[in-house]
């Protein structure tokens, strides 16, 4: 019977890591680290799992969260293949690169998850670059990818066993950023269905109004001769936003934009796969030559004397730098030159992981000791400059994860990658749409039902139901019915209520 194993990612956001074991193979499903921990306290528990017998992992994206403990895996003599998108090579390849810089930087050796050695074992040996559709085969085993439409060369996996299919969603992506937008219409339903609910029971303002908002805050604090500060994820939060203000930029002061560290590289793989994105940014770029992402604001700083420079004179300008929750990095750099003025504005964008200085600033806390990136030194900082927070999430929200459950009615799914209280409330909101929901937590094992094999069963019975006849079954009887034109397993309590409606 295949198996599910929840090893990082259960009623919590960060270090998602699931194993799926179906038909004598070992599969992960990402094996990424909480963000918001540090050293070896942030991997999944992988003290459940027989690394060295893992035939593969397969990774939805490149966000860390997802793949931040592969390399752990090698400590524990893993040797198989990591599956994933080509672009999501790419972007890796400058992900862990930055992780690692920061790690060497400001980790001890023990904390430190990778060595630049295990890095390269892996995006040069184990990695499988693969792109969509692109249906690979692993002994009985077929695997193909779909877009997730969440980051460049996010993916929802799907696994299947003869004709029975697991769906792993992976991150999923909202409508309205740049990006492809993920379809279902590819998609046979799937007998189970993981998927993520990090905006379970939350939807958001339009993404017009936030960008009305956004830019509206902008133009306030460079009229006003104050710098802004975005602080940004390296990949996909950066290239949203400089396409936005590049969109607006004729109801903007004409200031410079910089973009620093690692964004610098990720804009160039997203120019790389520009066909990955929207039909109104790939027809831009075919019929008129127009890159989303570039105009002639945008600058890079020369070195670090430029940057010292800029902050020791007056004068307007927007900073990207990430990280994106000021966890450290050139965005915590320029933070502690610009939080003293009141004419400076910090604009954070997106969620912010509890525990970090982009959480502690929406907190209302005001006084942060932070680390200098280049001196070392650890400095207190009194925050007295305006701070703005923008929920430009690239992930779906609450109607979007309804419609994708609705649409592809699993026998069994199981919410992931969200908190409790997000997750229940998805939960209630798609019941009737899945034969049954299960919200594990870390740790948990789920056994999956295999209908194939059940149908084989000779107490399989179809009963039809008149109003006037009534079964009486122990409530925690599970049963197949037919239902909405598909077969699958309800609790007798479950179907109790579908039947009075
Ligand atoms: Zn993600
Ligand atoms: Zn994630």
């Amino acid at each position: 019977m295949p198996q599910l194993k929840v090893l990082g990612g259960g009623r919590e956001v960060g270090r998602s890591c699931l194993q799926l074991d179906i038909n004598g193979h070992h599969f992960l499903l990402d094996c990424g680290i909480n963000p918001a921990a540090e050293g070896r306290a942030s991997l999944p528990d992988l003290s459940q799992t027989s690394i060295e017998h893992l035939d593969g992992v397969f990774v939805s994206h490149a966000h860390l969260d997802h793949t931040g403990a592969i390399p752990e895996l090698l400590r524990h003599g893993f040797d198989g293949k990591v599956y994933m998108t080509l672009p999501t090579l790419a972007l890796l390849n400058l992900l862990w690169q930055d992780e690692l810089s920061i790690m060497e930087r400001e980790w001890t050796k023990d904390q430190r998850l990778w060595s630049s050695k295990e890095m390269h074992k892996i995006l040069m040996k184990l990695a499988v670059p693969t792109t969509y559709h692109e249906v690979f085969k692993l002994n009985s085993i077929r695997v193909n990818f779909h877009n997730a439409g969440h980051i460049l060369g996010s993916t929802m996996t799907e696994i299947i066993n003869n004709n029975y299919r697991v769906l792993y969603s992976g991150d999923l992506g909202t409508s309205s950023n740049h990006l492809r937008y993920w379809r279902t219409e590819d998609l046979t339903n799937p007998d189970v269905l993981i998927c993520e609910g990090t905006y379970g029971g939350k939807n958001r303002k339009s993404r017009a109004e936030t960008e009305k908002e956004l830019l509206s805050k902008i133009r306030a604090a460079l009229e006003g001769g104050g710098k802004v500060l975005i602080p940004t994820f390296s990949v996909g939060k950066t290239h949203e936003i400089l396409k936005i203000i590049k969109d607006s930029w004729n109801s903007l002061p004409n200031v410079d934009v910089y973009l620093e560290g690692m964004a610098i590289e990720t804009l160039r793989v997203y120019e790389q796969f520009l066909i990955y994105m929207d039909d109104k940014v790939r027809r831009a770029f075919i019929f008129n030559n127009i890159n989303p992402f570039r105009w002639d604001a945008l600058r890079i700083f020369k070195g670090l004397t430029e940057r010292k420079q800029l902050h020791r004179k007056e004068g307007p300008c927007i900073i990207m730098a990430p990280s994106g929750m000021l966890r450290g990095g050139w965005s915590v750099w320029h933070m502690m030159r610009m939080a003293s003025s009141e004419k400076n504005l910090i604009a954070l964008c997106g969620h912010m992981a509890a525990g970090t200085t982009g959480a502690g600033l929406l907190d209302g806390t005001r006084d942060f000791l932070l680390r200098d990136m280049i001196s070392k030194d650890e400095v207190g900082v009194r925050v007295s400059c305006n701070v703005a927070h923008f929920d430009l999430s690239s992930h779906a929200m609450h109607n979007e994860l309804c419609n994708y459950i609705s649409k592809l009615k699993p026998e069994l799914l199981v919410l992931v990658h969200g908190e409790e209280s997000s997750l229940n409330a998805l939960a209630e909101s798609v019941q009737q749409y899945a034969g049954r929901v299960v919200i594990p937590a870390v740790g948990e094992k789920i056994d999956l039902m295999q209908p194939a094999m059940s149908q084989e069963s000779p107490h399989n019975v179809e009963i039809p139901l008149a109003q006037s006849t009534s079964l009486i079954l122990n409530k925690e009887a599970s049963m197949k019915v037919r239902h909405m034109g598909r077969e699958k397993y309800m609790r007798a309590a479950d179907l109790r209520s579908l039947v009075r409606r």
